[in-house]
């Protein structure tokens, strides 16, 4: 079966760089209209260009206005809301001696909270949906934890909790809701990780090497489609072998 998208709504936040951007690629190249979220604008623009039915909303996800406003536009544009995808994601990593409580906030505002502010304002068009799916993009280290990354992996945890609890309640409705827990993504976020580290990182997984955006990109194309009409509540874990 091949995937046809065609006449389906993605949005997808974080996609104007990184494994957003090869997200909303892949679910545009399959033929849905894409809602492309995020703050730069001129990224944005050019991955829009790039899918052509696409349009570009400038939002800042932790802020519940814009996140309303984003998901109306989508709406107003497309005439519905089939697909979410919550990718956007920051790291504000310190040992949790010295983290400040600024930087738990705001990793869990933007990687947890506004996955919440999401889901919530977006459930009505996505009821109304009848292929209705929410894919949250999470971590490894919401699994396994990670040093210097207290409030990261808190956050990956608890949207992978999160996920699960909303399959529960969405499957009556028949929307798949799960998760992508990518490992060491080669994006503008790891690039921030010292390379005495990612060397160190990149020796302890089974594939020795890191995965690349477009990788992250097919299995959440997979959760999108209908050959993942009976998958719900599972986090799809794509780490070269990282976390088994
Ligand atoms: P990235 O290259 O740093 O991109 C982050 C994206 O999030 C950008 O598009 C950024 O857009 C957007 N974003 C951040 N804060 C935002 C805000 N307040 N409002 C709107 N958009 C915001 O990161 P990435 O590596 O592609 O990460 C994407 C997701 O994968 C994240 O959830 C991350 O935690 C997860 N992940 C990444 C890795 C990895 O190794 N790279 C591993 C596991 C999980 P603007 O700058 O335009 O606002």
């Amino acid at each position: 079966m091949v995937i046809d998208l065609t006449g389906r709504t993605a949005l997808v936040t974080g996609a104007s760089r990184g494994i957003g951007r090869e997200i909303a690629l892949a679910l545009g190249a399959a033929g849905a209209n894409v809602a492309c979220v995020a703050t730069n604008e001129t990224l944005l623009g050019e991955v829009v260009a790039k899918i052509g039915k696409a349009i570009a909303i400038k939002c800042d996800v932790s802020k519940p206005p814009e996140v309303e406003a984003a998901v109306q536009k989508t709406v107003q544009t497309y005439g519905g809301l089939d697909i979410l995808v919550n990718n956007a994601g920051v790291t504000r990593d310190n040992l949790l001696i010295r983290m400040k409580e600024e930087e738990w906030d705001t990793v869990l505002t933007v990687n947890l909270k506004a996955a919440f502010l999401f889901m919530k304002i977006a459930s009505r068009p996505l009821l109304k949906s009848k292929c209705g799916r929410i894919i949250n993009i999470a971590s490894v280290a919401g699994i396994m934890g990670n040093l210097g990354q207290a409030n990261y992996s808190a956050s990956k945890g608890g949207l992978i909790a999160m996920t699960k609890s909303a399959a529960r309640e969405y499957a009556s409705r028949a929307i798949c809701v799960n998760a992508v827990a990518p490992g060491f993504i080669r994006t503008d976020m790891s690039a921030k990780v010292d390379p005495a580290v990612v060397e160190q990182a990149v020796a302890a997984i089974p594939f020795k090497r890191m995965g690349e955006p477009a990788e992250i990109a097919r299995a959440v194309l997979f959760l999108a489609s209908d050959l993942a009409s009976y998958v719900t509540g599972q986090v799809i874990v794509v780490d070269g072998g990282m976390a088994m």
